[in-house]
């Protein structure tokens, strides 16, 4: 019978073929088959497996060669240090889209109730990590897609969130009229002929969370537009978007006349995240 690292092996030359990550790949779909960390792979190379086991990992090896991100395969993944499920219904969460949070954060205070709305909330990774990180506010979370939304409220259950509101609406179109103290979306922002969609992962992630209109802009102008009757005055709108996406949804943002508009870059240096305030109330001159 094969043994750890004798299937290890094999897997990683197979998988080089296709993916530059062919060793990590092997190790995390073998930890899968045998139900452990991945200290155990080096701790025992010399465990053999089981026939079933074997037949198991060779699989889901065969669903990486196809090209299935692993996250769908193992149907999970960390964002901002908290695991997700993840299925086909939903994107994959990306380390990009923590400086939304990393941005949320900053304005959230600790002790107040304020409301908060994540649009296109998918497996509900923004929405669930601003309502553990902040218990006290008040956080509505929509999706259009009801399979996303079930993923979302058992993610939302897996770690025991209570202050958080799932609901199906295309953007703002079911939102009951509350107003929010803050605005966030990860929408879709990426061009309907962008060469990016045929590679890699994202050709397995559902179009409709990652395409918006010829220029990729179309979701972003609806949720700028229509966001300014559901923010308290001063509320801030933040929407993440594409690397070279600045001056336009910067262009945007100023169309619908939010206040003090500006753009931080991700980790890698890329211009990520627009925001800007509602509204913001001017100090009185006497
Ligand atoms: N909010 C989710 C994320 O950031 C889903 C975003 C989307 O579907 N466009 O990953």
């Amino acid at each position: 019978m094969p043994s750890i690292k004798s299937l290890l092996d094999e897997a990683t030359k197979i998988l080089a073929i296709n993916s530059d990550s062919a060793t990590l790949d092997a190790e995390i779909l073998l930890c899968q088959t045998l139900k452990k960390e991945r200290s155990y792979l080096r701790t025992w190379p010399d465990f053999e497996l089981q026939p079933k086991q074997t037949t198991q990992f060779w699989s889901l090896i065969n669903d990486r060669q196809k090209g299935t991100p692993i996250a769908y395969i193992t149907g999970n993944r960390e964002f901002w240090s908290r695991n997700f499920h993840v299925s086909p219904d939903v994107l994959i969460p990306r380390p990009d889209t923590e400086l939304i949070i990393e941005l949320s954060l900053k304005l959230i205070p600790h002790n107040k109730p304020i409301k908060i709305l994540d649009l296109g909330t998918g497996s509900g990774n923004i929405a669930i990590t601003l309502a553990a990180e902040r218990p006290n506010a008040d956080v509505s979370a929509t999706d259009f897609c009801l399979a996303a939304l079930g993923i979302a409220q058992l993610n939302a259950n897996k770690h025991n969130i209570n202050n958080i509101k799932f609901s199906q609406s295309n953007w703002l179109s079911n939102v009951s009229s509350t107003k929010f103290n803050i605005i966030v979306s990860n929408p879709p922002y990426i061009a309907e002929d962008d060469v990016h969609l045929t590679e890699g992962d994202i050709r397995f992630e559902p179009r409709s969370a990652l395409c918006s209109g010829k220029l990729g802009l179309k979701d972003i102008k609806i949720i700028s537009e229509n966001a300014r009757n559901f923010l308290e005055p001063g509320g801030h709108l933040l929407i993440e978007h594409g690397y070279d996406q600045q001056q336009a949804v910067q262009a945007i943002f100023n169309t619908f006349e939010y206040d003090l508009v500006k753009t931080t870059t991700d980790l890698s240096g890329q211009p990520r995240v627009t925001y800007g305030q509602w509204n913001k109330p001017q100090p009185t001159v006497y």
